[in-house]
């Protein structure tokens, strides 16, 4: 069910977050098996059945439809306060400060960030567009004006720079946007380090990375848009306030 899987602070102020893998749901090929997405080909009640065992295993103390805060992502940098239960809100990043939301992004080549900071928790969803327009310094950002100080971010799973080929021209966009995006694949074309983009914001925003990423079209245990197309599930990053 994760890729990752961890608790973090002290006691009685801590977080839990993961980002999950393709295992342990209830979807048929290809999608099988722990589909995660909104929408696409896979049976609506399958993603409905996968989203509950998740939320489950995840937060076994919240009742799960009443617990999800989650967005429908539109690569852009808009950040969601939730202060309460949140259904698919446009946008990009989300926080929250409360104990009784757990906030899900999702992704299948695209960056998931999950970031903690004393009493505020958030998550961003960063893409080739997300990282260009700074979807997660923007929720950084949020987070330090609801108090956070010392702020931690995890990097989950998305296709690394030696996989990931674009056109020069779009290579030339987002490096210019974000410099530390340029790459190249392991057979010598020019590509996007997205991981390396979103890396450098944090650094430059003083916030301390936990690196945990694994590259999603190279494993086949995760979604990945690139290798599957409309074939390819998502995976989630999935961020809690444990109290
Ligand atoms: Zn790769």
């Amino acid at each position: 069910m994760y890729a990752f899987r961890s608790t973090h602070g002290p006691a009685g102020q801590s977080v839990e977050l993961a980002f999950t893998d393709r295992y342990g749901g209830v979807s048929a090929a290809p999608f099988d098996e722990l589909n995660l997405a909104i929408e696409g080909d896979d049976a609506e009640e399958s993603r409905a059945e996968n989203h509950r065992r998740v939320l489950a295993d995840f937060a076994p103390d919240l009742a799960h439809r009443r617990s999800l805060a989650d967005l429908r992502q539109v690569h852009g940098a808009d950040v969601v306060v939730a202060d309460g239960p949140v259904d698919r809100a446009p946008g990009d990043g989300i926080v929250t400060t409360r104990t009784d939301l757990v906030l899900m992004v999702r992704a299948a080549d695209c960056v998931p960030v999950l970031l903690a900071g004393g009493t505020v928790v958030g998550a961003a969803h960063a893409g080739r567009a997300g990282v260009a327009a700074g979807v997660v310094p923007a929720v950084v950002e949020r987070m330090r004006e609801l108090g956070a100080a010392e702020v931690v971010a995890w990097v989950g799973p998305h296709v690394c720079g030696r996989c990931y080929e674009v056109p020069p021209a779009m290579q030339a966009e987002v490096a210019e946007r974000e410099p530390a995006t340029q790459a190249t694949t392991s057979w010598g074309t020019p590509s996007l380090d997205l991981g390396a983009g979103v890396r450098a914001q944090l650094d430059r925003a003083g916030v301390e990375v936990v690196d945990v990423a694994r590259c999603t079209l190279e494993s086949p245990d995760l979604y990945s848009h690139r290798r599957d197309g409309r074939g390819a599930g998502r995976q989630a990053g999935l961020v809690r306030r444990a109290g």
